[in-house]
């Protein structure tokens, strides 16, 4: 089973995500577990402020140390201290999310995964706390909430279960395309959107030679 923990100023984001569907069905049989924190929770500050202007200027606020560091701590309790953990920490300058980084961290048993804010957090977070920084792409989003659900996504597909009857793991299978009923669809009179046929031709090998060279990875599968 794989723990997840969540550091965010906005643990409400998770709360619809991870109850449907699949995440559900993967915390209900034990497969993951999910796990908010609030970072406000752990600010010292009355006002509970996270965040401060950066030092040497420039414009926007930046998620303080303090905060993050005491979240940490009180994460890593001595069990998950005991067990496999890493700490994680999404940045737009971190090491790109792809389906091998997925496999690495699939070996741990807790990820401890804090999602900054505003212009950043304090470098101090990556320098000292963080095992490693993350990005899931070439663009700047708002908060590392998203990026954290999508490496759980990435991570957990591939734990034994987690994906239960739909187990089709793309990166083993290959990717090609799919077609379901009806086998011919009409958008307007006189039009016609068609399934190619050998998919319902009934011959299996054929079927297999043509996912295989459309998906052009080369794997076998069927
Ligand atoms: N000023 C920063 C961007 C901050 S965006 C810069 O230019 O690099 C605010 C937060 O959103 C970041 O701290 C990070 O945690 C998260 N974030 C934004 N885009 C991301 C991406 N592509 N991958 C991972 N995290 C991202």
């Amino acid at each position: 089973m794989i723990r997840y923990h969540i550091v965010t100023i906005f643990p409400g984001m998770f709360d619809s995500y991870i109850n449907e569907s699949i995440f559900k069905r993967a915390q209900k049989n034990k497969i993951v577990s999910v796990h908010t924190y609030d970072l406000r929770a752990f600010t010292k500050d009355k006002h509970r402020k996270v965040d401060d202007r950066p030092f040497g200027g420039g414009p926007g606020m930046v998620l303080a140390v303090q905060p993050v560091f005491d979240a940490v701590k009180r994460i890593k309790t001595p069990a998950v201290k005991k067990r496999k953990n890493r700490v994680i920490l999404f940045s737009t300058r971190g090491k790109r999310l792809d389906g091998a980084v997925g496999r690495r961290l699939a070996k741990y048993d807790d990820l401890i995964l804090l999602c900054g804010r505003y212009e950043g957090v304090d470098e101090r977070v990556a320098e000292h706390i963080a095992d490693e920084e993350i990005s899931i792409g070439d663009y700047v989003l708002s908060g590392g909430e998203i990026p954290a659900l999508v490496l759980m996504e990435a991570v957990s597909r591939q734990i034994p279960g987690f994906l239960g009857k739909e187990e089709s793991l793309e990166e083993v299978n290959g990717s090609f395309p799919t077609y379901t009923r009806p086998e011919v669809f009409s958008p307007a009179k006189g039009k016609k959107w068609t399934v190619p046929s050998v998919l319902t031709s009934g011959d299996h090998k054929k079927i297999a030679e043509w996912r295989k060279k459309i998906d052009g990875s080369g794997k076998d599968r069927l």
